[in-house]
């Protein structure tokens, strides 16, 4: 960016806008694995011309203006904790940092609302209606370092999702900087029939077609129990029917999670059983409910071959569930790794885990390939794969990074599963998008950008092919 430019935009935010090269340097990228290798094998990642860090969505504003009027690049950093590469910048850019913007603007305990600014990190957010005794109810594993703005950006899911929902399910308004600099809230009553939810153009646009400034969610009063089983299954089907019997009788435990018995070896060496997988669940809600639940799931769950397993096993899942080891560590040993999230219905589940299993076994240097479920739905549910390589030559994990996604995506999209459940699609999936969308599909959503953001201004390059 030419210094004229920056010193104008220093003077439209005066203290707002930051040029050190470490600041910069730290903002270059959010934790996708590759550009962590990138990092580690020291090659260049470029930086952005400048970070803005707003204090209010007049600022943002201020700031799309101005990128409007001089055509330039803003690119949304929420907390950087995105996982598919929806963060990159190059020395042209303004990378703009909504952390800054991280006020509880209001929380109504009649209506079970609460309104936060965009860039506020999550677990500071549940942490302060929890002082209420109420709870968001959404909890990624990436919840204390990820934003609330992040969440709707890329469609997150929390880990108690089967009784939550999603974050869909949870938003209640948003507001929205468009790129031209107008402003917007979207969201006014419980529920509207006032046209096309506008709320969905930005839920999963991935930086690409509006700042989110402001957020409001819907809580839920803090449950009154909670509760604790564990199941062992024979084979990954019979847990997965278990588990649609138990969702399909309108029995909600907010978590379950289907381990194969290679993650139940890697994650729960004390509960091994030969060759089973675990089925861990969560119940929560009023005491009497739970009860009804842990009844019923027990009988389901018995009635499609699973075993009873110490519930202790589910309590560890939770104490432990949100410690990941850093990528560097991994390279450091040798390996390249990472996780992904797809989805089918019950009809199609267990072919996608086969197939994807397979598939990943005929990369070259795998020394890992396995899957766990965790959000489950009425009509079907998510794997979440995790494989690993250990190639004689680090200079090759890069191709093998992207042979592995390769062959997932596509064995999922043959099978007919959906190829990204809650991580987003980034510059990671960008290539693949068509297997979700059709050709149609993607083309519908090239004239959705063109229409919100004619000159190109947010994140180009993310999320659209
Ligand atoms: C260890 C770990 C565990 C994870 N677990 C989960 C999980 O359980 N569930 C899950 O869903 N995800 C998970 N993730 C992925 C990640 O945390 C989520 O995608 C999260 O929602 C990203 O939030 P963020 O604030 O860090 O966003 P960022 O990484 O900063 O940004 C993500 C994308 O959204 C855009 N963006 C961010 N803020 C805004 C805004 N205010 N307006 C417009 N665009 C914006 C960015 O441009 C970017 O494209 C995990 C990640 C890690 C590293």
């Amino acid at each position: 960016m030419h210094t004229s430019l920056l010193e104008r935009l220093k003077s439209l935010l005066p203290y707002k806008v930051i040029d050190q090269h470490d600041d910069l340097d730290a903002h270059r990228f959010d934790r996708w694995c590759i550009k962590h290798y990138r990092d580690w094998q020291a090659q260049t990642i470029e930086r952005p011309a400048c970070i803005v860090r707003p204090s209010c969505s007049a600022d943002v504003q201020v700031l799309m203006r101005f990128a409007s009027e001089h055509t330039l690049s803003v690119v949304p950093f929420g907390l950087g904790s995105g996982v598919c590469g929806g963060i990159e910048t190059t020395p042209e850019d303004i990378l703009l940092d909504m952390g800054s913007m991280n006020k509880v603007c209001d929380i109504n305990s009649m209506d079970l609302l609460a309104t936060f600014e965009a860039g506020i990190n999550g677990l500071e957010a549940e942490e302060a209606v929890a002082k209420l005794g109420l709870t968001i109810g959404h909890w990624p594993q990436s919840i204390a370092i990820s934003s609330v703005g992040g969440w709707v950006s890329t469609r997150a899911s929390g880990q108690f999702s089967t009784a939550y929902g999603n974050i869909e399910d949870i938003i209640y308004a948003i507001e929205v900087v468009l790129p031209n600099g107008d402003i917007v809230t979207l969201g006014k009553a419980p529920r509207a029939a006032a046209g096309p939810d506008l709320r969905h153009l930005f839920m999963g646009a991935e930086g690409t077609m509006g700042i989110i400034t402001q957020v409001t969610l819907s809580l839920r009063k803090q449950p009154e129990t909670r509760a604790f089983s564990a199941y062992y299954v024979p084979t990954m089907s019979a847990g997965f029917n278990a588990q649609r019997h138990i969702v399909q009788a309108d029995w909600r435990p907010p978590v379950m999670r289907q381990y194969d018995a290679s993650e139940v070896i890697r994650l729960f060496p004390d509960y091994v059983l030969s060759g089973c997988g675990l089925l861990l669940m969560v119940h929560e809600g009023p005491a009497d409910r739970v009860n009804a639940e842990l009844n019923s799931v027990e009988s389901i769950a018995l009635a499609n071959g699973l075993k009873c397993a110490d519930s202790q096993a589910a309590k560890d899942w939770l104490e432990r569930r949100n410690h990941v080891p850093d990528w560097q560590d991994l390279f450091d040993m040798g390996w390249i790794a990472d996780t992904i999230e797809v989805s089918g219905t019950w009809q199609q589940i267990e072919h996608i885990y086969q197939q994807v299993i397979n598939a990943l076994n005929t990369v070259p240097f795998v020394i890992n390939a396995s899957a766990h479920s965790s959000h489950v739905y009425r009509s079907g549910i998510n794997l979440y794969f995790t494989f690993a390589c250990k190639p004689d030559n680090v200079a090759d994990m890069e191709a093998l990074y992207f042979e592995c996604w390769h062959k997932t995506l596509h064995a999922t999209a043959a099978a007919g599963g959906g190829i990204a459940h809650h991580h987003g699609t980034g510059r990671l999936r960008k290539p693949y998008l068509e297997l979700e969308l059709g050709s149609v599909g993607v083309s519908l959503l090239r004239t959705l950008k063109q229409a919100i953001d004619p000159q190109d201004l947010l994140n180009p390059g993310n999320l659209i092919p």
